[in-house]
């Protein structure tokens, strides 16, 4: 007779765990499409928030904006707005959050951003900008009572030298208001657990919510991984082995790999997990499912053919 699974003996887990979602703002009608498809799909499944990410440079300004306005009008979720201090002056961010405001939005994600040249290159604040996320964090408290999250580093940012630096920052950013900090996404869950403790240890007691990121595509995340410095253990590259022309087994892999990961998080203690999305509902929701959050039988969505 097969054991019963690990994680079965806990029916309540979906009780206890919050989730949220990441989204990018889309470039053309059918990637538009593609995110409405994906933000119905999950929408019953209730999370949190769901929010939208600030391209680099503030290149995705007025599409981030109208992502969030859509996502207002034409669902149920509670958007939040990434934001970015990159290649704007304090005047053109502090519109932009008035802007926000005016809409109905009431949570943001407050960041640094990265060069519009791309991550790892280097980074120059706007001369009259604001300097860093702390800084972004400072404004958006100024400005009105919003739920503020900060990013975090589980391996630390690349640019920081050491723990303590990248710890420190982000001890400014919860200092400045910051009540919630969401994770680079990562695949190694004792990093994390080893990161938390660290961050306990220097008196920070915000939660520190995992990012999870499906693979849905094993190459561009080992590309990806290299340039933000999360590390890519050698059983993931295993897994992922020979698979390249192959999605169905690819995308079966990544939900069982990603759920992993979320369940064994769950073990240790975990209850909130925002995920990137990439846009794509299918392996968000299969894990979502496992973890017992679930969708009211008469609100589910159907899966796309
Ligand atoms: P900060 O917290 O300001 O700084 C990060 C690091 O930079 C510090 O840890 C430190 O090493 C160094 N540093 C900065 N200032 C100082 C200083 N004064 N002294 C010493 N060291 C300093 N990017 C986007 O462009 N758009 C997005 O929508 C977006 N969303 C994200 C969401 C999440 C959850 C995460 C984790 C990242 C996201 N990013 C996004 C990427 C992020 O912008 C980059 O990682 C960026 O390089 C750092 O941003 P930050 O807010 O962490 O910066």
């Amino acid at each position: 007779m097969m054991n019963e699974p690990r994680f079965s003996r806990r029916p309540d887990i979906g009780d206890r765990v919050s989730v949220s979602f990441e989204f990018f703002p889309p470039k053309n009608d059918d990637m538009e499409a593609r995110l409405w498809e994906a933000v119905k799909r999950l929408e019953p499944l209730a999370p949190e928030f769901v929010s939208v990410t600030y391209g680099a440079g503030g290149s995705t300004r007025e599409r981030t904006a109208r992502t969030v306005a859509r996502i207002l009008a034409d669902s149920s979720l509670t958007p939040t707005a990434h934001l970015t201090c990159v290649d704007a002056s304090r005047a053109e961010i502090d519109k932009v959050i008035a802007e926000f405001a005016v809409m109905g939005v009431r949570r943001f994600v407050a960041l640094r951003g990265d060069p519009a040249e791309g991550v790892g290159s280097h980074y120059t604040p706007h001369r009259d900008g604001y300097a860093n996320a702390s800084e972004l964090v400072t404004a958006l408290k100024g400005a009105g009572d919003f739920d503020i999250s900060v990013a975090a580093y589980p391996e630390k940012h690349p640019e920081s030298p050491d723990f303590a630096t990248d710890i420190e920052m982000l001890k400014r950013k919860v200092d400045n208001g910051a009540t919630r900090a969401i994770t680079q996404f990562f695949f190694d869950n004792d990093l994390f657990e080893r990161y938390v403790e660290r961050v306990r240890r220097a008196g920070i007691y915000i939660p520190i919510v995992p990012g999870i990121l499906p693979v849905h595509n094993f190459t561009q995340v080992a590309n990806f991984s290299a340039r933000c410095g999360a590390h890519v253990p050698a059983w993931l590259a295993e897994r992922f082995e020979g698979l390249q022309g192959d999605p169905q087994t690819h995308a079966l892999i990544a939900s069982a790999v990603a759920a992993e990961q979320v369940l064994d998080l769950v073990e240790r203690g975990v209850s909130d997990f925002h995920f990137y999305t990439m846009n794509r509902a299918d392996l968000v929701f299969a894990i979502c499912h496992m973890i017992g959050i679930r969708a009211p039988a008469d609100k589910a969505a159907p899966a796309a053919a």
